[in-house]
């Protein structure tokens, strides 16, 4: 990999004008793997300038211009995939095996499924039939800054560059700076591909520096973030007094519902999703709701998960959770825990302190709390660690109701063998996106949140409109 400490601004690696150098860490060892600069306003100026000079002719490009660019993309990733397992497995601690299958799988998944929306999407439409001459335009919404957060972080920053540049915008991306590495390492696959300079930059920084001064800049026409929703709210709020259009991927609380005639891996599933990737997922299964007549056996089961789930450095080949991305997000968890313990929740496994033999590293014991009522901070808050929540309810409705008492609505979860019940109950949870049965979206299906979850979409073609204007033309003949 190129030096870390320069950004990625018109095509060249260029020296920091105005940042400050930074440590990356592993947090398997705690021991830092490379330096960064976490960059100023001017390193911010010179990539927004950069995207709004390569705006003009990019716009202009035919879309199947943008289409095999992305393409030739889509070679060169393949090329270096194993790389980026490493960089995302030493950055955030994902297990090496999971990083080289759903982490740098991810990625590469969303770069295809958006050559295919684009191949597909109509960039030109006439109105309709009862308006003769009516055109539709669908164009690039301008120069877009792009923030993404360090818990999936190819996939993040994948589901924004890719229809981004399919749109026919300009970018400047500001990875997580917990996770810099594999953005670097995509900034040089861009520079291999053939995009123009100053079509995609990459300025490394926090979010008081770098990203704070995306969201108010000028000449940016569109913030596109995926991260906490507090971040999410200062930054909606920065970009109004410019009218930047704000697209918002934020936190999640799901529920998994669980009722009696569900299958019997249903409770298994639930804990394991709960744990991937050490529980740092916006959508994961957070809250499992379980009925009554089964909710003892399904506790029992959720110990045992628990219990058997193996904790350990990334770097290992195996089955086991890694670490989570940092101290302080271990402390935020181990405050959680405790405050769940003293506020009356049911320790069933794991609980403070790291697991047995890990001094080092910032690992959390895999943890389960039953009897888990409304009233309680782990029920409200996203803990975004292993830790999983259990509740009985008694009835359709109030299992409804639970799901639904969250100021979030990313994902929800139903687990029924009765199919106009799974239907009735997914069509009353305020979530932008239910599974069911442990069946996975599809490809290309859209990702997003209701209420503080977000606003935006992405993936496939809703993740390309995302990135458009619509334009009305009267008289096109
Ligand atoms: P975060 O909000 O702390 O940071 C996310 C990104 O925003 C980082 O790049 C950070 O530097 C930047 N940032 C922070 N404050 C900012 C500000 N005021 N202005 C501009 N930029 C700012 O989140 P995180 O800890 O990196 O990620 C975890 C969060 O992301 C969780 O809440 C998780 O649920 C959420 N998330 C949501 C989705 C989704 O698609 N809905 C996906 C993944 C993660």
């Amino acid at each position: 990999m190129q030096d870390t400490t320069r950004h990625y601004i018109n095509g060249q690696w260029v020296a920091s004008i105005d940042g400050r150098e930074v440590e990356v860490e592993n947090p398997s060892t705690e021991k830092k793997i490379a330096t960064i600069t976490l960059g100023g306003v001017a390193d911010t100026d010179a990539a927004v300038a950069a995207a709004k000079a390569a705006f003009p002719a990019w716009a202009a490009t035919d879309p199947l211009g943008r289409i095999t660019a992305l393409e030739q993309l889509m070679e060169v990733y393949k090329t270096r995939a194993e790389d980026m397992a490493q960089a995302i497995s030493r950055e955030m601690g994902a297990p090496i095996a999971l990083a080289k299958t759903a982490q740098v799988g991810a990625g590469a998944g969303h770069l295809k499924n958006t050559i295919r929306a684009a191949k597909a999407f109509a960039f030109e439409r006439p109105l309709g039939d009862h308006a003769p001459g009516d055109m539709i335009l669908y164009e690039p919404v301008g120069v877009c800054a792009l923030i993404t957060p360090w818990n999936w972080p190819m996939n993040q920053v994948m589901l924004k560059v890719a229809p981004a540049l399919a749109a026919g915008c300009t970018v400047v991306l500001k990875p997580s700076e917990l996770s810099p590495l594999s953005a670097i390492l995509l900034a040089e696959m861009i520079d291999e591909a053939d995009f123009p300079p100053g079509t995609f930059n990459l300025v490394n920084g926090d979010g008081a520096g770098v990203g704070a001064h995306l969201t108010s800049q000028k000449d940016v026409d569109m913030v596109s973030f995926t991260g906490s929703t507090p971040a999410g709210v200062a930054i909606t709020k920065s970009a109004a007094d410019t009218v930047k259009r704000v697209s918002l991927e934020l936190g999640g609380k799901g529920a998994n519902i669980i009722f009696a005639d569900a299958d019997e891996k249903a409770v298994t599933r639930g804990v394991r999703h709960c744990f991937n990737n050490s529980g740092q997922s916006c959508n994961a299964p957070t809250r499992m709701l379980v009925e009554r007549t089964i909710y003892e056996h399904a506790v029992e089961t959720a110990r045992t998960v628990a219990e058997k789930t193996e904790v350990g450095p990334a770097d290992i080949e195996g089955r086991q959770i890694g670490p989570v991305v940092s101290e302080a997000q271990l402390n935020k968890i181990q405050f959680l825990i405790k405050r769940g313990i003293d506020e009356g929740a049911k320790l069933i496994a794991g609980g403070l302190g790291r697991p047995d033999g890990l001094n080092q590293g910032y690992f959390v014991r895999p943890t389960i709390f039953a009897d888990v009522s409304q009233d309680m901070t782990i029920w409200k808050e996203e803990i975004f660690g292993p830790v999983l929540c259990i509740t009985p309810f008694d009835s359709e409705e109030e299992a409804i109701t639970l799901a639904n008492d969250t100021s979030y609505g990313l994902t929800n979860y139903v687990q029924t063998s009765n199919n106009a019940r799974a239907r009735r109950v997914t069509r009353q949870l305020r979530s932008g996106m239910v599974e069911m049965n442990g069946k996975f979206g599809g490809a290309g299906s859209p990702f997003g949140g209701m209420k503080q979850s977000g606003n935006g979409r992405e993936g496939g073609t809703w993740g390309l409109e995302e990135f458009l204007e619509v334009k009305a033309v009267s008289d096109w003949e």
